[in-house]
């Protein structure tokens, strides 16, 4: 961190300024210029109030030169960061498919729609038991049964499953699920993040719906501080002023998260745009600018979709959206279908 202090100052007040740098256990380089006068802070600047500092009277500017992002950060581990979720990887050269419906409808559903996306590729099952509607009226999953088909449903197809917490009072219901998601709306719900932090499973941390990455990766490290490393950053869309998408997709962050973070980064095609026909051209964009993988909705008869049936793509066009993927994968350094 730098402080430049204003030309004006008088002894006293650096002195005092520096004495309180030093009771907050920094030290400081001092660079006294004709002109200006410069602090550099050295040690955990982490704990200095940059606002406080900033409306001291003596101070004309103050830069942070280091991300308050800690455990995320490439800086302090420059691999990309591979996590092992139900014995597959996500991160490094492995490119990820997560498949399934915007929610757990009924046991032939979610067999059906595992089945198929299984044969098309897809390494893990999405579906939500517990969901974030924005009416009260809508229809809000099945949760605790919910969980129950998804677990029917990976017993049958053998595929790992993804689903979304909303509570912290809902951690042990989700025990046997192998990889839990934290959605946009719950990503700074502190406490959740926190209490997904103590357990043992990778996290599916979605961007909120107006997150800076900044912000965004702070989430991240609320996790990573608790204990566990294993988070996945999801890139779902944004809010913005265009109203013909759900949401903004912003490729641009993918890129920019693989210079800031470790952490394996993929993308949500289907909330980002809210619309099936748009899932695949984002899909490929995506894979072009080096997601780890996909999220993807599908349903066997998105018509009548109890959630989100709009965004939703059938098993065959998610079965060509595998297949077109993978030709861009070799020239963006991905190996394999990580299944
Ligand atoms: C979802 O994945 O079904 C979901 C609700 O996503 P998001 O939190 O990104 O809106
Ligand atoms: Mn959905």
């Amino acid at each position: 961190m730098i402080v430049v202090i204003k030309s004006s100052h008088e002894k006293k007040q650096l002195d005092n300024l520096m004495n309180w740098i030093k009771g907050l256990g920094l030290k400081i380089h001092l660079s006294e210029g004709e002109n200006t006068t410069i602090l550099g802070l050295i040690g955990d600047t982490g704990l200095v109030d940059i606002d406080l500092l900033r409306s001291m009277n003596i101070v004309e500017t103050v830069k942070r030169i280091q991300e308050p992002f800690k455990k995320a950060n490439r800086k302090f581990h420059p691999e990309d960061t591979v996590i092992e979720a139900a014995g597959r990887k996500i991160g490094g050269g492995n490119f990820t498919f997560i498949a399934g419906p915007c929610s757990v409808e009924s046991e032939k559903q979610i067999v059906a729609v595992a089945a198929a996306v299984k044969r098309a590729g897809a390494g893990f099952l999405r579906g939500g038991a517990y969901k974030p509607r924005t009416s009260p009226y809508a229809f809000q999953g099945l949760r605790e049964s919910g969980l129950e088909l998804l677990l029917r449903a990976k017993a049958e197809t053998g595929l790992p499953i993804v689903s979304e917490i909303m509570s912290v009072r809902h951690i042990d219901l989700f025990r046997d699920v192998d990889v839990v998601q934290v959605g946009a709306r719950n990503m700074q719900n502190f406490e959740l993040l926190k209490e997904v932090g103590r357990i043992d499973k990778p996290i599916l941390l979605k961007r909120g719906l107006a997150n800076t990455i900044e912000e965004w990766l702070m989430s991240a490290e609320y996790i990573m501080a608790e204990g566990n490393g294993r988070v996945v950053l999801c890139e779902r869309g944004i809010r913005t002023f265009e109203p013909y998408t759900r949401n903004t997709l912003d490729l641009s962050a993918i890129p920019i998260l693989k210079e800031l973070t470790h952490l394996p980064v993929i993308v949500d095609p289907s909330h980002a745009s809210g619309l099936s026909r748009l899932v695949l051209p984002l899909s490929l964009a995506s894979a072009g600018v080096g997601s780890d993988g996909l999220i993807i909705e599908v349903h066997n008869d998105p018509e009548h979709a109890l959630c989100d049936g709009a965004q939703s793509i059938r098993p065959e066009a998610f079965a060509e959206l595998v297949g077109k993927v993978g030709v861009i994968l070799p020239l963006v350094g991905k190996e394999g279908i990580g299944k």
